[in-house]
């Protein structure tokens, strides 16, 4: 049996931005969730999101989202 990944089945056609807080520092940013480049910590440099064929990779704690 597969590992079901459900952010394939569950189409989320909106984009959305996340509050992210670093976990370097706790710096708390804004990343936009189909981020098509690395996002840094404006910070301390720690990355806080990537792309990953559409909807980034968040590396940090997402606190909220917006939209
Ligand atoms: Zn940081």
């Amino acid at each position: 049996m597969p590992v079901t990944d459900w952010s394939k089945l569950i189409p989320k056609p909106r984009s959305s931005f996340l509050l992210v807080e670093c976990n370097e520092c706790g710096n708390k940013q804004v990343v936009f969730d189909h981020a098509k480049i690395v996002v840094e910590c404006l910070v301390c440099g720690a990355t806080l999101a990537r792309p990953r064929g559409g909807k980034a990779e968040i590396l940090g704690k997402v606190l909220e989202r917006y939209g």
